[in-house]
């Protein structure tokens, strides 16, 4: 271990200061297992001096015009612009993806994302009046947000922005799996001059800042993306106080290929999304459901497409040692319960190349449970309604994409019980609401529907 590295401050009531608490956390990088950084493990003190602060700061921060918030909001976005690359080898660093690709999809598009953001919200009303009432758009209040490692610096963004351009204040508690790219945030923040307090940052241990926040009396709101099962645990305390909640949560997402698809668009954007940030991903498409009578091409074509991801050229290894036990254990269960290997083996290390499984049951575990890895499953259907059925056979509701001929493909998506469903493209578009039907989640980010998520709605009826 390094003993060299200084554990990092915490971000409270604009400035950086030391912790209460003498714990720390490891940040350990999956590149080579080395230590990266050392962040407090904050004490219950350090969680209240955060709230104090955001709640101190949230009078006057309500009183702002819409146009301050978005002006501090540009400066925010222009330091990440101008730092990418530091953040980029951040990223590297720390969740163990390559530099291009956190440049690309972990820096580059979310920036694209908050950009398209503020030109939508400039403009939005907090005031409207209605026939026989105006509607008055209030801030939640004091709210927690609560991220994953998976996008360290986008799960971030798309809380904390729009929380703050609707007038609200913030405690950031990032994941301690990659907590380093959430000081990036407190450093735009910092520069972008948004007033003290509106944005505080604390690390620390999953269980026992998420206990502290769900239970906290002078929170509002607790903003939440992870696994469904700690989602769960957060949401069932945050409700005890009637805090708000937004829970962004696991997915196990369906791509299903009709006859007289293009392949090659279906496969590429069910592979990118299966095999990128090694399949680290929430709404990755890891169950393709393809007609019987295409199994063979499919399987062929599938062969020849996964030679375009590589790890250690395009891909990188699983963020943990934990996180390889995981795969390993499925792709061992996956064998068991009876499916075929068609590319890939039982992974050896966390630097896992991709695995694509074939002669899947959608009762498989592999076809049930969230992997988190670069694992893809095949499986056949026969009828389309057995396509539709068994891709909404699910827990999750997370994404899916349906690709084919295009009026027909559009029925399909209609019924599809998910948050999102591509038809016939592998582009994504800005700003379109995300999130999850059935375990998936509760509520909505990006967009619109994201923002108002972030604002009780008060109704002042009036004498018609
Ligand atoms: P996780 O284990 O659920 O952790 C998420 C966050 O919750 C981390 O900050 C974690 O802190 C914290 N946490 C852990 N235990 C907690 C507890 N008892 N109370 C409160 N907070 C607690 O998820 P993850 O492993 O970081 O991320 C992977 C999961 O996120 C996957 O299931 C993925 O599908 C989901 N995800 C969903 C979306 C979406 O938008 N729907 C996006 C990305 C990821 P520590 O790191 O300190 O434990
Ligand atoms: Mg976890």
């Amino acid at each position: 271990m390094n003993k060299q590295l200084p554990i990092k401050p915490l971000y409270i009531d604009g400035r950086y200061q030391q912790a209460h608490s003498t714990k720390h956390i490891e940040v350990i990088s999956p590149l080579d297992l080395s230590v990266v950084g050392l962040v407090p493990d904050s004490s219950e003190e350090d969680v209240n001096d955060a709230v104090q602060s955001a709640l101190d700061a949230l009078e006057s921060w309500k009183q702002t015009d819409l146009s301050t918030r978005i002006e501090k909001s540009e400066k925010f976005i222009e330091y990440l612009q101008d730092h990418q690359d530091e953040i980029a080898e951040t990223i590297h660093q720390e969740l163990g993806c390559p530099i291009e690709f956190a440049r690309e999809s972990q820096i580059a598009g979310y920036i694209k994302e908050l950009k398209d953001l503020l030109n939508r919200v400039s403009g939005y009303s907090f005031y409207e009046e209605k026939e026989g009432y105006h509607l008055q758009k209030d801030a939640i209040g004091v709210i927690a947000c609560i991220t994953p490692w998976n996008y360290p610096l986008g799960q971030i963004t798309k809380k904390i922005i729009p929380a703050l351009l609707m007038g609200n204040t913030t405690i950031l508690k990032p994941s301690s799996q990659t907590p380093l790219t959430a000081y990036w945030v407190a450093e735009a923040i910092d520069h972008a001059g948004f007033p003290k307090g509106v944005f505080n940052l604390i690390t620390g241990s999953g269980s026992t800042m998420g206990e502290l926040l769900s239970n906290h009396s002078d929170i509002n709101m607790i903003t939440f993306t992870g696994s469904t099962e700690v989602g769960t645990e957060v949401a069932s305390t945050a409700l005890k106080s009637m805090k708000r909640i937004a829970m962004e949560l696991g997915g196990k997402s369906a791509s299903i290929l009709l006859k007289g698809a293009d392949l090659d668009q279906a496969l590429t954007k069910t592979c990118d999304t299966v095999f990128f940030n090694s399949g680290q991903t929430c709404s990755a498409l890891t169950r393709l459901f393809v007609p019987t009578s295409m199994k063979k091409a499919v399987e062929n074509a599938l062969k020849e497409k996964v030679k375009g991801y590589k790890v250690g050229e395009n891909m990188g290894p699983v963020q943990s040692e934990n996180q390889f036990e995981t795969v390993k254990s499925y792709v061992d269960k996956g064998l068991k319960e009876g499916a075929t290997l068609l590319v890939g083996k039982v992974p050896t290390n966390r630097f896992i190349e991709p695995i694509i499984f074939t002669d899947v049951e959608n009762s498989m575990t592999i076809a049930r449970e969230e992997i988190f890895g670069p694992v893809l499953s095949v499986i056949t259907y026969d009828k389309v309604d057995e396509a539709i059925e068994m891709a909404n056979d699910s827990k999750y509701g997370l994404s899916g994409a349906v690709f084919g001929p295009e009026k027909e493909a559009f029925e399909v998506a209609k019924q599809l019980r998910t948050g999102n469903v591509f038809v016939n493209t592998k582009n994504k578009s800005l700003n379109v609401p995300f999130g999850g039907y059935k375990y998936s989640g509760i509520g909505r980010e990006n967009g619109l529907e994201g923002l108002e998520e972030f604002i009780e709605i008060k109704a002042l009826i009036v004498q018609e």
